[in-house]
């Protein structure tokens, strides 16, 4: 059996704690406005094209982003940096795209990385049925679960799914004793709001003590050129960057709560 996998990349300090090597799913059920990542969103291989300048002359490269990846593939690469998750309390984080959007390849992986004594965590929109995220639960040590809008009408406009399976997913994995570290990433004049963060706030408090951590990942406009790339619409290009001092009072509200809370991963 083989993946699609769109990046493998190492020494990562964001995915979870320690150093860690991310294994970046290609394809994804939601397609949200802000994605960082618009060549994670289709489920086949795909061409971009990258110019390039040297000596005044400018050359165009085109660039396969997508590999199909046998467990075995995935496992010689994560290997090769056992000592760093080792000495620092690391390990492997699954993220996408949607890593459960390839089921049956994600839960062998996820065998073959437990059987090595990794640990391992997942980064998921949540947006995938019960029965797929249920085949993760013997294998994931760490949840970082994305929260991106509680009004399901706005939350359909903007990622093109409705928040209800994932909300109803989140709480089952509480309630099944699992580990989960909240991301909300903070998307100026969509989910920014003080109606979204209360209901938020709701939502957390109930989770406790399977939630204990939050983070919040202030929206930037770092992947425009890949939009340009990939021959995506960018409708976010001309929304100005968040910056951390913009989410202090955000993470404030959360700290008087009994969270730990980052601003970033
Ligand atoms: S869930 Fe994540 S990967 Fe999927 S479209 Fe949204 S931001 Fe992109």
């Amino acid at each position: 059996m083989k993946g699609l996998i769109f990046d493998i990349r190492r020494f990562t300090v964001h995915d979870g704690p320690g150093i860690r090597s991310t294994i970046f799913f290609k394809g994804c059920p939601l397609s949200c406005l802000w994605c960082h990542n618009p060549e994670s969103q289709d489920s086949e291989p795909e061409t971009s094209v990258k110019t390039l300048s040297l000596d005044g002359l400018k050359f165009r490269e085109e660039e396969v982003s997508g590999r199909w990846m046998t467990v075995d593939e995935i496992l010689a690469e994560v290997e090769k940096d056992r000592i760093f998750y080792d000495e620092s309390g690391g390990g492997v984080t699954v993220s996408g795209g949607e890593p459960a959007f390839q089921p049956a390849f994600l839960s062998e992986l996820l065998s073959a990385l437990k059987s090595k004594g990794f640990h391992i965590a997942m980064d998921t929109c949540g947006f995938t049925s019960w029965e797929n995220l249920a085949l993760t639960i013997n294998y994931i040590d760490l949840y970082l679960y994305d929260l991106k809008l509680m009004d399901d009408d706005l939350h359909v406009k903007y990622t093109g799914g409705s928040n209800k399976q994932i909300i109803e997913n989140l709480i089952k994995l509480a309630d099944a004793g699992k580990t989960i570290i909240a991301r909300v990433p903070v998307i100026p004049g969509i989910n920014d709001s003080d109606e979204n963060f209360s209901a938020l706030q709701v939502l957390l408090e109930q989770l406790k003590p399977a939630v204990t951590e939050i983070n919040l990942l202030p929206w930037h406009a770092a992947a425009g050129n890949k939009y340009m790339r990939f021959g995506k619409e960018n409708v976010m290009k001309n929304v100005k960057s968040m910056t951390r001092e913009d989410l202090v009072c955000r993470k404030k509200v959360f700290e008087d709560l009994g969270f730990i809370v980052k601003i970033g991963g």
